[in-house]
């Protein structure tokens, strides 16, 4: 597919760009734009870049390497083109920069140095994830890759447990069975986990189980190990703050034997507890009464 827009004069800035995480669909017209349009590319790998350019009959007049092991470095000279008004735009592998990608230390110095940093919103691995997971939570905590050894991830791990939140991890193929043990040794068997696979691409997989569960799906088949891999666990079960035992107790006797709301009303009268607390409980345990 070639991308029509011809180089275009734009403000000088560095263009922070989303490329696509998977299907080449999905990359955006502010994003072709940006690519054919800036004075110099950055990129985290300069061959996949090309590919990428190539696929859009986009000419870069310059590319220049900027990852992980250079970016301090490449600090100053992106803010020297800057000073030059030349537009620089940046991309990583896939995705959008800076989130598990270099990026942060470039933003930070350019935006330092006085420059404006223009974001081109487009595909993050997580956010796709999440569209597409069914985990109802309202809020998540994005991890982005835990550590490597099984220890530290196991002590990661015991940190977020507490945290009502779903949780968004990246993982490597070669590591997945042994994280998705350690989540299952840490959280619990219970919670649920969405084990989302090449996003986007040929072979796309979103596996929805329990934690206990999803060792066994991944080993009934070797390609359910392969490939890309977001993992979202649903987050700890909240409790009503303040809710004493007794107040609990009685509150779940009521719910057995009335219907919602005149259980809540009694066990108000009878405790003098907050009637807002035990409604909100109540909610709670007629939904997972196990909890
Ligand atoms: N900045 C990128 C983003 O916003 O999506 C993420 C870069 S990070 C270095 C790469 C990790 O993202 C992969 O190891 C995998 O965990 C996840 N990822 C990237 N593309 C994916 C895909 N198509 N399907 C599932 N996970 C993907």
């Amino acid at each position: 597919m070639l991308h029509s827009g011809s180089k275009q004069k734009i403000e000088c800035a560095l263009y922070v760009v989303a490329t696509p995480i998977g299907n080449l669909r999905d990359i955006t017209l502010h994003a072709l734009d940006v690519l054919s349009s800036a004075d110099v590319i950055a990129a985290e790998d300069t061959r996949n870049t090309a590919h990428l350019l190539k696929h859009f009959g986009i000419h870069a007049e310059e590319l220049l390497a900027l990852h992980q092991h250079n970016e301090r470095k490449s600090v100053e000279k992106i803010t020297n083109l800057l000073q030059e008004g030349r537009s620089v735009a940046f991309v990583t592998d896939a995705g959008t920069p800076a989130v598990s990608d270099p990026g942060a230390l470039l933003v930070a110095g350019v935006a330092a140095a006085g420059y404006r940093v223009i974001p081109v919103a487009g595909p993050s691995a997580a956010v796709t994830a999440l569209s597409a997971s069914g985990l109802s939570m309202p809020h998540f905590l994005f991890y982005g890759f835990l550590p490597n050894r099984s220890a530290a991830r196991c002590a990661v791990l015991s940190d977020l447990a507490v945290h009502p939140y779903t949780l968004v991890f990246y993982e490597a193929p070669h590591r997945i069975l042994e994280c998705v043990g350690d989540l299952r040794a840490v959280l619990g068997e219970e919670r649920e986990i969405v084990i989302a696979r090449e996003l986007t691409k040929l072979f796309e997989s979103i596996h929805r189980c329990r934690l206990g569960d999803a060792q066994a799906w991944l080993e009934s088949d070797a390609n359910n190990q392969r490939g890309e891999f977001v993992l979202l666990v649903s987050g700890a079960q909240e409790k009503a703050a303040g809710l004493s035992r007794e107040h609990e107790q009685l509150l779940t006797i009521l719910l057995d034997e009335l219907p919602l709301k005149q259980a809540v009303k009694l066990a108000t009268r009878i405790s003098g507890g907050n009637k807002n607390e035990l409604y909100t409980r109540a909610l709670e345990l007629k939904v997972t009464p196990d909890t």
